[in-house]
């Protein structure tokens, strides 16, 4: 149950402050990654998009920077952000790419951040410096072939091996996956138990069994980013290895779950907004018919109604980071921001090819990856569906057993 500290209605009241005033520490992390967004990554995401190559030295650039520890504390070698200050990163980097922003959320939020709230002390310590430094880039391995939304049906499993296990399986569509030198990886160690069997290991990049291969086929969306396949063969882990203890690796897997969607849709915020300004630019500057495009009735309503979908995207995220501050429950309202603001990118991504004209269908702007980037947000991190499923759960409530 939701505690009394949040209303009823999820509403912005359930925080202390303005959330409109931006703090002095959102203007500070927005024009750093403003900057680093156009400096770094935007020069080079075309030609990663079209060559499907990482953008390994941009990537190492904003590790230079301290972006790849941007949500952790500065003892460890993070720049010590909270989640409001996060969205606007995800939000900077979002507007340009989504190979480098996704690349962010799954390194960031749900490896940095789910190994932060739920590994041990010397998890933390061994791990998360180097993450911060970008020394390793992380990568969370839960989904297989056969289990996808329904994340309790995996078949990699663990068997006991002296004082650890030794784990064997295959998983699928692993962003990161080629030069990630940690996984945060789930396996069950009884697939009769579903979720309760579920854990939540730790393997580094070079553990003896590990393969990785790049996934068949090219991707429709996201050509900057690694999505791979792992097979593990006999991988032995030890006891040190386990986060979140045997059995506790489906809390770990949803909390991740909760900064990683609140990632995706603060990305689709900054995809809309980056079609909102590419759409209003060229409105401003294509006539036809003697006018202005942006002078005609019809398309001042696309635009018009881009802008609020993009303004009320932003918001719904915005709540969600407040009530993530405050730690607040908020899977609910997180998946409400990702719902929203995925379903929004796609819709509006494919409106602003329609309004560019021929001008929309080529990759001289882009308008044109924005559109093919824009359904993976609605699929990963629970799809849209599931996004619906997690919502109306928590309105309605489940059914009492007898
Ligand atoms: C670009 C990209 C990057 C990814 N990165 C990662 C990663 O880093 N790590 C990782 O572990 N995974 C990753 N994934 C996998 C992703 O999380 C899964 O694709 C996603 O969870 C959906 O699973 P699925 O593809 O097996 O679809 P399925 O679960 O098979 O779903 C197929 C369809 O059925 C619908 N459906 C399923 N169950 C229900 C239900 N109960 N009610 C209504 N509809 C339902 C779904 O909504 C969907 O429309 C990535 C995927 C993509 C595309």
């Amino acid at each position: 149950m939701r505690e009394a500290t949040a209303a009823v209605d999820g509403s912005l009241s359930t925080v202390d402050a303005d959330p409109l005033a931006p703090r002095p520490q959102d203007v500070a992390a927005r024009d750093l990654c403003r900057r680093l967004a156009v400096d770094v990554v935007e020069p080079v995401a075309r030609e990663a998009d079209e060559t499907r190559t990482f953008p390994a030295e941009a990537v190492r650039a904003l590790a230079a920077e301290g972006i790849l520890g941007a949500s952790l504390p500065t003892e460890l070698g993070g720049l010590g952000w909270d989640a409001l200050q996060l969205t606007h990163l995800y939000e900077e980097f979002g507007r340009v790419d989504q190979s480098v922003r996704g690349f962010l959320s799954v390194h960031l939020g749900l490896v940095c951040q789910c190994l932060f709230d739920a590994g041990s002390e010397q998890q933390r310590q061994t791990w998360l410096p180097r993450l911060a430094s970008g020394e390793v880039f992380g990568a969370y391995a839960l989904t297989e072939t056969g289990a996808g939304s329904d994340a309790a049906a995996i078949a990699t499993h663990a068997v006991a091996d002296g004082d650890g296990w030794r784990l064997s399986g295959e998983k699928v569509w692993i962003t990161n996956g080629l030069s990630a030198g940690v996984f945060l990886l789930f396996a069950t160690v009884d697939p009769e138990l579903r979720h309760k069997g579920v854990t939540a290991f730790l393997i580094p990049g070079d553990a003896e069994g590990l393969s990785r291969d790049r996934m068949p086929g090219h991707e429709l969306g996201h050509r900057g980013s690694e999505h791979a396949r792992l097979t593990l063969d006999r991988v032995r882990v030890g006891p040190d290895q386990v986060v979140g203890g045997i059995g506790g690796g489906f809390e770990v897997a949803m909390g991740g779950l909760d900064h990683g969607r609140l990632g995706v849709a603060a990305g689709a915020v900054g995809l809309l907004q980056a079609c909102l300004d590419a759409t209003i630019e060229f409105c401003r500057e294509r006539r036809q018919f003697g006018k202005r495009i942006g002078d005609f009735q019809m398309v001042q309503e696309r635009i018009a109604d881009m802008a609020c979908d993009t303004d009320a995207a932003r918001l719904l995220t915005k709540r969600a980071a407040w009530m993530a501050i405050r730690d607040l429950p908020r899977t609910r309202e997180v998946s409400m921001a990702k719902l929203f603001a995925t379903e929004a990118a796609c819709r509006w991504a494919s409106e602003t090819v329609l309004l560019h004209g021929s001008r929309g269908y080529v990759n001289e702007r882009p308008v044109e990856r924005h559109f093919r980037d824009a359904p993976g947000l609605r699929i990963y991190e629970g799809t849209s569906y599931v996004q619906r499923i997690v919502i109306a759960r928590d309105l309605v409530g489940r059914e009492a057993r007898s």
